[in-house]
């Protein structure tokens, strides 16, 4: 059967490891037909505008996405074109898996971590009264009358929305993936001996959704300051997180780090009935066009990918044939050396060849 997905090469370094990603995974021997569609620089250098309506309509129709990074632009009114994707379609699960490759030089082995990240309110909601402006003055006037706090008046001010519909769906998520995955844990990150009103939503609702799934899976709960600390020491205690947006943010930056950096962190972006696979990392703008960062984040992506679209052999193929060539540590990215200036690191598209040429003998 051949699968029509929706290709977002992004920007930065997103035109190399998609391509490299999308090349893997025809390797595979998976039938796709590839429908491109710009967003970000590219499109707005083509378009006018960063994300032109054609690729989330493209997004709608297909159902599926492959998406590389995407830069954000500073000092213009739009915050993120990654962040407005996610909300357009209401993808509202994050996942993020961080697992242990042999051959990544990092301080702990077999580590097996999901963060699974809540992707639509939050500091996310992109509601923000900037300093001086009338409105944040009527604001803080009106938060004096309500809560006799003050705030500053050269303040600029960012609103946090935490629903308890929003919360119970991701938190429900979280415990059927770790149903699904076999998995026996699920932590609730939050910080709500602070933020009661948010963050103790969030917790009052994992508590109770908790409940239905007593005797199938633990259910365990963490601030989330003490929770970077914890997995740094100790990340064999934890199985699937579930946080609210901008901690999910941040954890799974640090998880990411945990199993040795960006490069291999995988990502997807959830719907009901609509998914955008990315990496973790951003558009490195540094790197642009020098055929140097690791493709494996984007193609790791493609294997959580392959697996939504139900072909799972596809899929652990793939998975296999990454897992060897890094094991292997000759044709990897400079990122993967133990000397990262080592001279024989490989550029992006000559790592996806070795993962193609691995697939090949599998
Ligand atoms: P970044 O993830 O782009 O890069 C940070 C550093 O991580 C790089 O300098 C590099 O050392 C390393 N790195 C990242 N990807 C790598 C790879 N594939 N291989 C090897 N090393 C890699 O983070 P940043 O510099 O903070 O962000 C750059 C831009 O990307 C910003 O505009 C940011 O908003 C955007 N961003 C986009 C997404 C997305 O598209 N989903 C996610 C995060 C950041």
């Amino acid at each position: 059967m051949e699968h029509k997905i929706t290709l977002i090469p992004g920007d930065g370094i997103g035109q190399e490891v998609s391509l490299a990603a999308a090349r893997c995974i025809e390797a595979t021997g998976v039938s796709i037909k590839w429908e491109n569609v710009l967003a970000g620089s590219d499109a707005l250098e083509k378009t006018g505008e960063l994300l032109p309506q054609s690729a989330l309509d493209s997004i709608r129709k297909n159902k599926v996405a492959l998406k590389g990074p995407i830069t954000t632009p500073i000092g213009t009114g739009f915050r993120s074109v990654n962040v407005a994707i996610r909300q357009a379609l209401d993808l509202y699960a994050c996942v993020r898996p961080a697992k242990s490759y042999l051959g990544v030089r990092s301080a702990f082995k077999n580590i097996d971590l999901v963060i699974i990240r809540e992707n639509s309110e939050d500091l996310y909601a992109g509601i923000e009264y900037e300093e001086g402006k009338p409105e944040t003055k009527n604001l803080i006037t009106q938060i004096k009358k309500d809560t006799k706090k003050s705030i500053r008046v050269d303040s600029g001010i960012s609103i946090k929305p935490i629903s308890k519909f929003a919360s119970e769906r991701i938190i429900r998520f979280a415990f059927e993936y770790a149903l699904k995955n076999k998995r026996k844990k699920v932590t609730c990150v939050h910080k709500a001996n602070i933020m009661k009103f948010t963050d103790g939503l969030f917790l009052n609702v994992a508590r109770q959704v908790a409940k239905d799934y007593n005797g199938k899976i633990i259910f365990d709960e963490a601030i989330v300051d003490n929770m970077t600390m914890q997995l740094v020491q100790k990340p064999h205690n934890y199985d699937v997180l579930v946080l609210p947006n901008l901690y999910g943010d941040i954890i799974s930056d640090l998880c990411a780090g945990l199993v040795g950096g960006l490069g291999i962190a995988p990502g997807a972006n959830l719907g009901t009935d609509m998914a955008v696979f990315e990496a973790v990392h951003g558009s490195a703008p540094k790197y642009k066009g020098q055929n140097k960062v690791n493709p494996t984040a984007m193609i790791l992506s493609g294997v959580l990918m392959l697996r939504y679209i139900h072909e799972n052999k596809a899929a652990e193929a793939l998975e296999e044939a990454v897992k060897e060539v890094i094991a292997e540590g000759k044709s990897v990215t400079y990122d993967l050396k133990a000397d990262p200036l080592d001279p024989t690191a490989v550029g992006t598209s000559e790592m996806a060849n070795a993962i193609i040429g691995k697939l090949k003998t599998l």
